[in-house]
């Protein structure tokens, strides 16, 4: 396996792949931790994972470096996602037992009904590169905690990470086979997935990898959780706040080089206020500073992979010949390095990539619309249901509106982002089940009730 330097090109470093006997290895640790494991208190559980979220502050700058090498992350939003992971290590140490406390039901006099939360067993993480500490932290936090423990397949341009990641477990004091990075590429998945010590999947990535883990996973009857792409609407009305809307906007199509499932990908702008929307758009995209991921004032770094670049530049190709117009942007920047520039169409035709595909990578389309009846039709005009944005100045329209969208969450006046407090995931073709908060922590438990006469 080897991490390449999107930014340069380089060979940072080479991996020898897990073989057979590492795997079967690895799933005998994972089914023997989990016996014990499961038994550890979960008072004790917690205090390892506010361990953990030490252990990620103390070697925030290293991890920060690591991931701005392996996938080209501006190094100040490596160093923000390093602190985003303690801090949903903090939240679950001090919550986890609540949100795991026993349910308790009406039940006839003189019998008890609980429901209680017993673990499943070894878990598999099938995880991308984009954010490589959080989308790891973002299961594994909630699922150990409760008791399971997790075997990462990790993307497989970021090694380097995957092994820091377990390396944070070590230090943080867990006992050996909690948390466990599996080197293998992707072929490898089917048969550790069919393996009976695996009892559960959870996968983010693309749509074509979530539907063939989901695939063998019913077929083995095994839950899965699924995050998978989006294409999001980022609405704005007429009574819009539209510097605000223009400034977040920005970050929202353009943090960690435009490669986030939630990303603001589709801007829907109601006809009275598009012109100028357009323009400050344009501006601010213009302004920002596209170049080496290792300098502090870098917006935007490299795209990940050179491949992964070339096929959201075909994507903007194949739009502009289907007739969108580019206004800023569209060619790859003529230097080293998989480097694509802030990217704005306008005039995006129905059915072009641009229009039906999720763009990964910097690339904004804009839609005008003459309403907000139009508005959010635009707004779910579209497979994927992830998240979405609305932007209007009247709350009581933002509410009723937001009941209109086809997604798994709405942000009103804010850019759609995942917070440890608060559930995540998708509808539609972005996948099912819920990451984060209670309903993340609950969905690989064994919802056991217990009648007691
Ligand atoms: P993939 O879905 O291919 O990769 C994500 C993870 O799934 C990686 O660990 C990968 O392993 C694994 N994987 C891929 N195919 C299979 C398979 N058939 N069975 C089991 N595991 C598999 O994403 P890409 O990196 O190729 O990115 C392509 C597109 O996916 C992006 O353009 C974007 O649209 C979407 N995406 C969405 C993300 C999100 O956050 N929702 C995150 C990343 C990508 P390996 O690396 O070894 O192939």
């Amino acid at each position: 396996m080897e991490a390449t330097n999107p930014a340069t090109g380089e060979q940072i470093a080479t991996y020898d792949e897990d073989d057979e006997g590492d795997i079967e290895a690895k799933l005998r640790t994972a089914q023997s931790t989990f016996e014990e494991w499961r038994d550890v208190p979960l008072r004790e559980r917690e205090r390892l994972l506010e361990n953990a979220g030490e252990v990620l502050r103390e070697n925030k700058e290293r991890y920060a470096r690591l991931m701005t090498e392996e996938m080209g992350k501006p190094i100040a939003q490596a160093r923000a996602e390093v602190e985003k992971c303690a801090w949903a290590c903090d939240h679950y140490a001090e919550y986890a037992h609540a949100y795991l406390a026993d349910e308790h039901h009406p039940s006839p006099p003189g019998t008890e009904v609980k429901t209680v939360h017993d673990p499943l067993g070894p878990v598999l993480a099938v995880m991308p590169w984009n954010y490589p500490f959080w989308q790891v932290i973002r299961f594994a936090a909630p699922y150990v905690t409760a008791g399971n423990v997790g075997l990462l397949k990790h993307a497989s341009n970021v090694p380097g990470c995957a092994l820091a990641l377990e390396e944070v477990f070590e230090e943080a004091g867990y006992p050996e086979g909690v948390f466990q990075t599996l080197l293998v590429g992707s072929s490898k998945i089917d048969g550790v997935l069919r393996d009976d010590r695996i009892r559960a999947a959870t996968l983010t990535g693309s749509g074509p990898a979530g539907r063939t883990v989901a695939e063998t996973a019913g077929n083995q009857l095994k839950k899965t959780v699924l995050e998978l792409g989006g294409s999001d609407p980022f609405v704005v009305l007429d009574d819009a706040d539209l510097e605000a809307a223009v400034e977040t906007g920005v970050t929202a199509r353009t943090q960690n080089g435009g490669q986030s499932c939630i990303a603001a990908k589709r801007f829907v702008v109601h006809t009275d206020v598009y012109d100028e929307y357009v323009d400050r758009l344009v501006d601010a995209f213009e302004a920002l500073t596209v170049g080496d991921p290792t300098a502090e004032e870098t917006d935007v770094g490299p795209q990940a992979d050179p491949d992964l670049m070339a096929e959201l530049h075909e994507q903007v190709t194949q739009s502009i010949e289907a007739g969108a117009t580019v206004v800023t942007g569209g060619e790859p920047l003529d230097r080293e390095g998989a480097f694509y520039p802030p990217t704005v169409l306008t005039d995006v035709p129905e059915g072009c990539p641009a229009d039906t595909e999720e763009t990964f990578g910097p690339v904004a389309t804009v839609y005008e619309v003459a309403d907000e009846d139009e508005a959010i039709d635009v707004a779910n005009d579209t497979r994927f249901g992830l998240g979405a944005s609305l932007w209007t100045d009247d709350r009581e329209r933002a509410q009723r509106l937001a009941r209109e969208v086809e997604a798994g969450c709405v942000y009103i006046n804010q850019m759609t982002k995942s917070d440890p407090r608060v559930p995540f995931g998708g509808i539609k073709d972005a996948g099912y089940g819920r990451e984060l908060s209670e309903a993340g922590i609950k969905e690989f438990v064994n919802r056991k009730t217990v009648w007691t006469e």
